[in-house]
């Protein structure tokens, strides 16, 4: 049995020597991991939550209904998916495309906010999703006037075939092209980037909230 308590104890004392005066989220990307496993990490302070798959999580969230959980959809979106995404998330961190967009804008219920991220290619590689960045600034402004769902930072999945050492610059990219929009777009202020085995250097570029998966709850079978 994987030990959730250490790993996280592991995690949190890292991020603490790296994140300065930031505040540091840490999304738990409970993939393929059972609802006590969720249960376990939350008894040990954590409250977000990161789902890929809509199948799987509608059947984990209404075991955990009683806990106080802030659910991020971390997958790929299919737009017959949004109703079930807007109404069963509070985080989407995947919105590439303006009709994903619309539509979670659309099926958002009245009583909640839907806090979105836009997933950006920053490989530019063809096959990838995401939106390119020379479409970025467009993408925002066709979206200003969404109103149940707030866009409010960037995204990545790096290419997993690229060595730590190459994401570096990556990252820094990332964070340039926030900087720079921000100018624009004032409530762009958070970038999911980071995962189990480069959140460190993710949080030393500038990520504001890191998904972690197989570092709190062990390898996924
Ligand atoms: C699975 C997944 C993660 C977590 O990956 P780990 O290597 O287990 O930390 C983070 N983000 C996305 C989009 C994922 O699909």
């Amino acid at each position: 049995m994987e030990d959730i308590e250490k790993n996280l104890n592991k995690i949190r004392s890292k991020i603490d020597v790296l994140k300065k005066d930031k505040e540091i989220k840490i999304v738990a990307v409970s993939k393929k991991k059972s609802w006590q496993e969720i249960s376990k990490a939350y008894d040990n302070g954590i409250n977000d939550f990161g789902e890929n798959y809509l199948q799987e999580s509608i059947y984990k969230i209404p075991k955990l209904n009683s806990l106080d959980i802030t659910w991020h959809f971390i997958g790929h979106i299919q737009s017959n998916k949004c109703r079930d995404i807007a109404e069963k998330f509070d985080w989407v961190h995947t919105i590439d495309r303006v009709k994903v967009a619309r539509l979670l804008d659309k099926f958002c219920p009245e009583n909640k906010e839907l806090r979105g991220l836009i997933q950006i290619n920053i490989d530019n590689e063809e096959s990838k999703s995401g939106i390119k960045l020379e479409e970025i600034e467009n993408f925002l402004e066709d979206l200003s006037d969404l109103k149940k769902v707030k866009l409010c930072g960037l995204m990545i999945i790096p290419n997993p075939n690229v060595e730590l050492i190459g994401l570096k610059e990556t990252f820094k990219e990332v964070k340039k092209l926030l900087d720079k929009l921000q100018k624009k777009f004032i409530d762009l202020t958070e970038i999911s980037m980071g995962m189990s085995r480069d959140f460190e250097l993710a949080i030393q570029e500038g990520s504001t909230i890191v998904r972690l998966g197989e570092s709190i709850f062990g390898a996924r079978k």
